[in-house]
């Protein structure tokens, strides 16, 4: 049996070093403003994932732009991936999203990739902590968890600031009432009395936690949010002297400081020489030494260039360029695919150079 097809179906398996086009077929408004996007590939492709893992998607606005988006489906519904999208005031990527993607239109994307996940049907004790559009990664995790058995002890605590921007609402309270592993606690910031509101109202605290999750300390907890959240979590476990080597969070902003690990093996560092080289940026006529432990990227800063980045970690792609000669040490999470490392392509926030370097900058 050839590996690269799933054995039910003998469709093949969406490869990440090949395939690099979605097709959107649908588009639900999840709340006033989130909406969820269905893609699947141009011809069938059998999507793997883990749950909790994202795309990067290339948006031609401004030129273009890359975002990352979590795939919020059940990654065992493997034939097509969702995403669901907040529209960020002002901002181009999301809002470009929920004006312009439809049902047909293509879109390029590389990925899946990132490694905030966990199985909630697995003999362990979990905690979700999520708000806002955060809970994308932790609604995979569950919709995985209930397709394939159920949660095997799973409380899903999720906030938003009013019951209208609670995104999955129904359909969270159906996952709960049919498995009995998820427990599941919605915390709004307000209350109005134009909804028949039955959950928590105010903001998430430790005496609203201790309630929900008496056994909170026993539970490994996975975190995703809006950064004012995600720093009231930490001080709260902090303060009732939580374990923190069970806790892990999630960042949607790359340049936000996250105090909280990742599963997953830590990626080794890239054994870097102590050598000074030149990097000669071909396009701007730039030329730099880039010290021992500097990154291209940070050549290129230091050069005064602009260049485009993100993750700062080889994840999401959006530093990619080329080396026109030379050698570099690049130590990428999955944000280039091999086919482009053969052609010449690079990471510059995770490449050191080995000797004098050219750089298409
Ligand atoms: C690994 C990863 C997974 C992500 N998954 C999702 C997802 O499932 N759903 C989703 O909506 N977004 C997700 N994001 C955020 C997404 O990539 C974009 O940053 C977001 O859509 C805003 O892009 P923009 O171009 O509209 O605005 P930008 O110009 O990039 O951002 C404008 C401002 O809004 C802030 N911001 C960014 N995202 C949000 C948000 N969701 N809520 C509130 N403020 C925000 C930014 O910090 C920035 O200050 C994810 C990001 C990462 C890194």
């Amino acid at each position: 049996m050839d590996g690269s097809f799933t054995e039910a179906t003998r469709i093949p398996l969406w490869d990440p070093e090949r395939d690099d086009t979605l097709v959107c077929r649908q588009v639900r408004q999840e709340t006033h403003d989130v909406k969820t996007f269905v893609f699947s590939g141009r011809e069938p492709r059998a999507f793997r994932f883990y749950p909790g893992q994202f795309m990067t998607f290339e948006l031609p606005v401004e030129g273009m732009i890359q975002r990352c988006y979590t795939l919020s489906g059940s990654a065992a519904r493997p034939y097509r991936v969702e995403i669901t999208v907040k529209r960020v005031p002002g901002g181009p990527g999301s809002n470009w999203l929920h004006d312009h993607m439809a049902p047909g239109r293509e879109i390029a994307v590389s990925g899946p990739m990132g490694e905030f996940t966990t199985d909630a049907t697995a003999e362990q004790k979990l905690l979700f902590l999520s708000a806002g559009s955060g809970i994308t990664p932790m609604m995979s995790m569950a919709r995985t968890a209930c397709d394939l058995g159920a949660p095997a002890d799973l409380a899903f605590v999720h906030a938003a600031r009013s019951p209208s921007d609670m995104i999955y609402r129904q359909e969270l309270s159906l996952l709960a009432q049919r498995n009995h592993g998820l427990k599941l606690a919605l915390v709004s910031g307000t209350a109005p009395a134009s909804d028949a509101w039955a959950g928590f109202t105010g903001r998430l605290s430790l005496p609203m936690l201790q309630l929900i999750a008496p056994d909170f300390a026993e539970r490994k907890i996975f975190c995703c949010g809006p950064a004012p959240f995600m720093e009231g979590v930490r001080a709260m476990l902090a303060e009732a002297r939580y374990d923190m080597e069970t806790y892990y969070e999630e960042s949607f902003d790359f340049g936000a400081e996250t105090a909280g690990s990742f599963e997953g093996e830590p990626e080794a560092a890239p054994e870097v020489s102590g050598q000074t080289f030149r990097i000669s940026f071909v396009k701007s006529g730039k030329v730099v030494e880039c010290g021992p432990g500097m990154t291209v990227l940070s050549a290129a800063r230091e050069a005064g260039l602009r260049p485009l980045s993100s993750c700062q970690r080889g994840i999401c792609g959006t530093c990619k360029t080329r080396l026109v000669s030379g050698d570099v040490e690049m130590a990428h999470g999955g944000g280039i695919r091999q086919r482009e490392i053969d052609q010449g392509k690079i990471l510059a926030c995770c490449s050191h150079p080995l000797n004098d370097i050219e750089i298409d900058l």
